[in-house]
């Protein structure tokens, strides 16, 4: 078994198998390599690997076999020619975008992003000199493209908007990248591979929070960027790909790595310099999860329907937000889109303003208040108070955060168990 073999499998079967592929004799179960280092038998050969003449693991921060196993995983489940894990979805979103931007260029954000990446794109990037324009997701593609501008070097969005739920238009949204000519850069974390693919609706590049539903179990904080291998470099907006680095003797990653060039230079450049680096320990945590990932899909996305539905239905609601519901406003683009299934997440407002919401969250039993999402176990949040404090008003509005809103994490439990639970809630209002 290897890689090529399980490329043509499906996703149930490369979720379980693809990744680590043991010869004889060795562990059947991924093995967890917590060694920084690395023996070599000569100086030569330690320094082909230096020069990236040679694929081999020499140091953890650059690569670790446990680390390469699950990043060789997630590869085969998204469709790419390659993936870097690191630290946290926080880091892999940098990396994914300062691999190909710098100071003076210019990235167009949809606006309805998670928090942490709103303030990672729009306050550090912005002090590095890294112009991030937010734009509505519901903005017409013609007033999109009018935003392109000759230091443009990427379109960033999420598949579905953390927590407003929105699901991505990848054909407008893919379109205004193809126009820019440069790469779409979408964050997968809340459908995972398993309900949308991006790659086959026009992305190029795509990063997860494998904090979230990949580990799936709320043990590891970690984050993947995957290389597409579908995105042509050599259009003269990307020197660092292909020209010669010279901390590598010159060295052009298009040439050396072909269609992998973006991932090569994440891995040789980013984790070198900057180090955000995941611990082989959270990457066999991470694969754990993964091994599960479309069994517990398949029931988040389900529970979370019946959720929605019996939300919309109760008097002591105001609204649900759910893409699997008919009544959402993206119903037609989840079909499209998310087809098995919308994930685990539902938002909605009870009676009572801002005040409700929080009282709801403090009488629920089962579900559990915790800052997270993609947990197996039932949670809520209140974003305007937690997640999204630090946005203004006006902000929150643009994240489709409202005062009121409540996210829940539908977990893998009884359904009827979850609906009891906010059945007595809600008749606390
Ligand atoms: C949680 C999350 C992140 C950040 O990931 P961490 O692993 O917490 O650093 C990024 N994007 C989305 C959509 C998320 O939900």
């Amino acid at each position: 078994m290897n890689s090529d073999f399980l490329r043509d499998k499906a996703i149930e079967t490369q979720c379980v198998q693809a990744g680590y592929y043991p010869e004889n004799q060795d562990a059947r179960v991924m093995p967890i390599v917590q060694s920084t280092t690395y023996k070599f038998d000569t100086a030569d050969e330690l320094g082909d690997v230096f020069d990236l003449k040679v694929a081999a693991n020499m140091y953890t921060r650059l690569g670790n076999p446990t680390l390469n196993w699950l990043e060789e995983k997630i590869a085969v489940l998204e469709g790419g020619v390659g993936a870097v894990t690191t630290s946290s979805g926080q880091s892999a979103n940098l990396f994914a975008i300062i691999n190909i931007t710098k100071t003076g260029e210019h990235v167009i954000a949809m606006s309805n992003l998670y928090g942490g990446t709103h303030t990672l794109l729009g306050t550090q990037l912005k002090k590095f000199g890294i112009d991030v324009e937010f734009v509505d997701p519901h903005e017409p593609l013609e007033r999109m493209k009018q935003r392109v501008r000759r230091e443009t070097r990427l379109v960033f969005a999420e598949t579905l908007g953390n927590p407003a739920l929105d699901v991505l238009d990848f054909a407008k949204v893919s379109e205004l990248a193809r126009f820019a000519d440069v790469p779409l850069v979408v964050d997968n974390t809340f459908p995972t591979p398993y309900l949308c693919k991006p790659f086959e609706f026009g992305a190029n590049i795509v990063t997860h929070s494998t904090t979230k539903y990949m580990d799936g179990h709320a043990t590891s904080v970690g984050g993947v960027v995957v290389d597409g291998g579908n995105f042509n470099w050599d259009n003269g907006k990307y020197p660092e790909l292909t020209t010669p680095d010279l901390d590598y003797h010159g060295l052009v990653y298009t040439e050396s790595f072909g269609p992998a060039a973006f991932i090569a230079k994440t891995r040789a450049g980013l984790l070198r310099d900057i180090g955000a680096t995941m611990s082989p320990m959270n990457a066999f945590l991470t694969n754990l999860g993964l091994e599960t990932l479309h069994l517990r899909m398949e029931r988040h996305s389900e529970n979370a329907l019946r959720v929605a539905k019996y939300l919309e239905a109760h008097e002591k609601v105001e609204w649900v937000n759910y893409p699997g519901l008919e009544s959402s406003k993206d119903y037609e683009l989840a079909q499209k889109y998310l087809p098995k299934g919308c994930a685990g997440i539902v938002s909605f407002g009870p009676k009572g303003g801002s005040a409700g919401a929080r009282k709801v969250i403090d009488t629920l039993q089962l579900a559990t208040l915790v800052t997270h999402v993609g947990d197996i176990r039932t949670h809520t949040i209140h974003p305007a108070s937690t997640t999204h404090r630090q946005l203004s008003e006006e902000q929150l509005i643009a994240a489709g955060v409202k005062p009121d809103l409540i996210r829940l994490n539908v977990g893998i439990e009884n359904i009827d168990d979850i609906l009891a639970d906010l059945e007595a809630g809600l008749a606390k209002l």
